[in-house]
């Protein structure tokens, strides 16, 4: 089976430029009228991640939920709510919603902002490595009769990417995302509980907006890199496959992706993918940079024990950037953090690497560190890389 993978140029957020391009983008897949019928109530999920401007990247740009939210009105729908849950709201949800664009841009479409953290919620079952798992997300997810994802082309020190598919996570409200965590700590436990729920819940389709991008520290406080993209498809895996193809990423190193191709959901690889509208080779960028799969995670715990100490990647503190808010202190959900005097402190025996302190930190303070030898196995795995790289262009 070919997963048909729309690409469409987009080289601003010029409401009437991103417009054209979702009509576009759109049409290679029937259009929204494929999608969505008379009189149907439709739940949009954008990334809210931050409560941060649009122009940091961190968060879907407005002008793309604008657009989707008046294509499915013109489609027939009734009534379109937007929403997400950041994974930690300080203060209240309307703050995100003002700073990030979302609410202006919804209800210049018509649409309604719908605040996940208040709304009902419904518990979802599912299976993770052959262990049953009860997740609670919010209801609304089940009774809109379409459910649209917005995701943001970002990378994330974890999951190297966060995509279309990590976008299901914010179906899950508030601070429960990170005992998530706390409960699979490993990368690969992580990639697949996440994988698990999004297969679990009923969205019908995916778009990504990478018009601008971020790469580098991702998903909070990495660099904007412009990308001039939209992408998407009917499988979340597949648009995550369009983000490979667009960045030159191995699909197979991303671990989300991976455990998709172990219980072989979406593609395989890029031959199980039609790309459709713009040439993917005027789509290819170059210089954007995904931070490596932290190999922390390869070893196993046995061995893990005797190095731990030595073999690390973690948070760190950035000089003089600190003001001791305590927000890091309270998502952590390995209560690894202590705020001192000096601000953020971070005891590693307890640190299980999840980065949420960094995501959630309003003056991105927080940086990823490696302890020296890990820093000297990933310069070995760069330079393997470009060897390889080089070989391969000879
Ligand atoms: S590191 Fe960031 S989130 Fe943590 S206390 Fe300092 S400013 Fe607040
Ligand atoms: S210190 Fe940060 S990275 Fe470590 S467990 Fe806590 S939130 Fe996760």
């Amino acid at each position: 089976m070919k997963y048909k993978v729309s690409l469409q140029k987009c080289d601003s957020y010029d409401i009437k430029e991103v417009d054209k391009a979702i009509e576009a983008l759109l049409e290679p897949l029937g259009g929204m009228s494929k999608f969505i019928k008379k009189n149907d109530k439709v739940l949009i999920k954008p990334n809210m991640l931050s409560c941060k401007e649009p122009e940091r990247a961190a968060t879907t740009h407005p002008s793309v939920i604008e657009a989707v939210v008046k294509k499915c009105f013109e489609a027939g729908a009734s009534e379109v709510w937007v929403g997400d849950s950041p994974p930690a709201i300080f203060g209240r949800t309307e703050d995100f919603w003002n700073k990030t664009g979302f609410a202006k841009a919804t209800e210049a479409a018509g649409g309604k902002m719908l605040c996940f953290e208040k709304d009902e919620k419904a518990n979802i079952a599912f299976k993770v490595f052959g262990k049953g798992i009860t997740a609670s997300v919010i209801k609304k997810v089940f009774d809109a009769d379409v459910v649209i994802s917005l995701s943001k082309m970002k990378t994330h020190n974890l999951t190297r990417i966060t995509g279309a598919v990590k976008n299901h996570f914010g179906f899950i409200p508030g601070f429960s995302k990170a005992l998530w965590h706390k409960k699979f700590t490993k990368v690969d436990e992580f990639s697949a509980f996440v994988t698990e729920l999004a297969k679990s819940l009923p969205v019908k389709l995916h778009i990504m907006d990478g018009v601008e991008a971020m790469d580098l520290q991702g998903p909070a406080s990495g660099r904007v890199k412009r990308n001039n993209i939209l992408i998407a498809s009917e499988s979340p895996v597949a648009v995550d496959f369009g983000f490979c193809k667009v960045v030159g990423l191995k699909p197979e190193t991303v671990p989300i992706i991976k455990y998709c191709q172990r219980i072989n959901w979406g593609p395989n690889s890029f031959n199980d993918v039609e790309f459709v509208g713009t040439d993917i080779e005027d789509c290819l960028v170059k210089g954007y940079i995904v931070p490596p799969a932290p190999p922390v995670y390869l070893i196993p715990d046995f061995v893990l024990e005797f190095i731990r100490k030595l073999i690390w990647t973690g948070p760190n503190l950035k000089n003089n950037k600190c003001v001791k808010c305590g927000r890091c202190k309270n998502i952590c959900p390995a209560k690894a953090i202590g705020i001192t005097s000096s601000g953020a402190e971070f005891d590693r025996t307890k640190c299980i690497s999840c980065f949420c302190c960094m995501e959630v930190c309003p003056l991105e303070a927080i940086e990823m560190k490696a302890s020296p030898l890990m820093a000297i196995i990933l310069k070995l795995r760069n330079v393997r890389n470009i060897l390889s790289r080089n070989k391969k262009n000879e």
